[in-house]
């Protein structure tokens, strides 16, 4: 994958954010305070602005999303997928393509880094558990090529999406709800297994 395919991937990105907006506000508005379709909008759409003038590399292009979320979203989930990015973009320095084998060491740097930083190792229902579902997948020994490794951490995603429907929120605004807040999804979770499907529909 090189930085052209990167800045394909989040430029649809940022299209599937502005029409699931709704979606994503309806599931935070059930176990949260109703923005995260807004706040991911908004810091997409300034993602996207940015990019149509970017030139730079794939650590630049990362950097420049993780900025870019960091100060636009607002809300929990900019520093979370802030960090994400940001741990993304150090694993890349230096690098002019992404193979399979790098996609194992670029998951870990982002997971780690949304774990330390919401101070969650899993189980919690929140985006985490998403993005740790995608990295474990990714550490599969598999042999395959890129599309079929995209196509595993989607559906790995989705998986996790509908598993951590049933767990009950003990990080974020969602655990106020405690009990009430089993059988929905974690909006986190849901933006989360879209970008990870959004990599395998652009790469497919
Ligand atoms: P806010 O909760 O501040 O309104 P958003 O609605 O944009 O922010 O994002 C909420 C999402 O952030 C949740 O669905 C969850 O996935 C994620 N989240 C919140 N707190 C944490 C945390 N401590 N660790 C990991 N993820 C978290
Ligand atoms: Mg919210
Ligand atoms: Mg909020």
């Amino acid at each position: 994958m090189k930085v052209v395919d990167v800045k394909n991937w989040f430029c649809r990105y940022a299209e599937v954010i502005q029409e699931k907006k709704s979606f994503l506000t309806e599931l935070d508005s059930a176990i949260g305070d109703g923005d995260h379709g807004t706040n991911m909008a908004r810091g997409w759409k300034e993602v996207q602005t940015q990019l149509k003038a970017f030139k730079g590399g794939l650590s630049e292009c990362f950097l420049l999303v993780s900025r870019t979320l960091i100060s636009h979203v607002g809300g929990a989930s900019g520093p979370l997928y802030g960090t994400a990015f940001l741990r993304m973009s150090m694993v890349l320095k230096e690098k002019e393509h992404i193979s399979v084998e790098d996609w194992k060491e670029l998951l870990n740097a982002g997971c780690e880094g949304i774990g330390q930083r919401g101070g969650t190792s899993g189980g919690e229902k929140t985006m985490y558990d998403v993005w740790l579902a995608v990295t474990n997948e990714a550490q599969q020994e598999t042999g395959d090529d890129e599309r079929s490794l995209f196509s595993r951490l989607s559906e790995a995603a989705r998986k996790k999406v509908e598993e951590s429907k049933e767990l009950k929120a003990l990080k974020g605004r969602a655990s106020y709800l405690g009990d009430r807040s089993i059988g929905h999804i974690d909006p986190g979770s849901e933006s989360t297994a879209l970008l990870f499907e959004t990599l395998d529909q652009t790469m497919s």
